[in-house]
């Protein structure tokens, strides 16, 4: 198991951790900032010793935790014991957190319009945030509409919260006021924090609607 410091502090980024097992290019760490892919929220990007590191994988299952293993893009000169420096990109894990607390607002504010839409997918990379819902309804319809709810509820300045379950301590919540669903990713602490986002809508066919979040930078703050 490798410790997600990323649960406790979502804006840690560096932070020191010993080796545990090392094959050929995989590394396993005894704790970690660097979070890999899950939930549909990219892995971060990073160094560890120094390394690149191409591709984090987390191991764990929905019944058993594992290690997350760290592909590096050389083989490390440390070994297994050594203390190693893990490092992420600030910046992508911030814009990450914001993309990724907005996609949770994004889906309670259509379900809210729309009674119980299914969501079928969701993606957040560093420049984009995507909802993918199964509902006939076209959801230019409502795009602005959420789009201005979003804006208001930012502005709003709602304190978030990310906890462990309390009977099952591998199961994380976020939460922010009323709203609360099961989520393991990295999120900001108050929606200020996720600044001037928009909102578009795509037709995927048969049925299958998603909503992009993207931040508006040109828009005056
Ligand atoms: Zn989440």
């Amino acid at each position: 198991m490798t410790k997600k410091l990323f649960h406790s502090d979502q804006y840690q980024t560096m932070c020191q951790a010993i080796v545990q097992s090392i094959q050929d290019n995989i590394v396993v760490l005894d704790q970690t900032v660097f979070f890999a892919f899950s939930g549909g929220q990219e892995s971060d990007t990073g160094t560890i010793g120094g390394i690149e590191v191409i591709n984090a994988t987390d191991t764990s299952t929905k019944d058993t935790p594992g290690p997350i293993e760290y592909e590096l893009n050389t083989t490390p000169d440390f070994i297994v014991g050594d203390t190693v420096t893990v490092s992420i990109d600030e910046k992508r894990r911030q814009d990450i957190m914001r993309l990724h607390t907005a996609v949770h607002l994004v889906y309670y504010f259509v379900i809210e319009r729309l009674g119980d839409v299914e969501i079928i997918g969701s993606h957040i990379s560093q420049g984009k945030g995507r909802i993918d819902f199964e509902t006939e309804i076209n959801l230019n319809e409502i795009r602005e509409d959420i789009q201005d709810q979003l804006k208001t509820y930012i502005q709003q300045e709602h304190d978030i919260q990310t906890l462990a379950d309390e009977s099952d301590q591998n199961i994380r919540w976020w939460e922010c006021e009323d709203y609360k669903m099961m989520c393991a990713g990295t999120h900001v602490q108050n929606t200020k924090e996720i600044g001037i986002v928009k909102l578009k809508r795509k037709n995927l066919g048969s049925g299958k609607e998603r909503i992009e979040i993207i931040f508006d930078e040109k828009a005056i703050q």
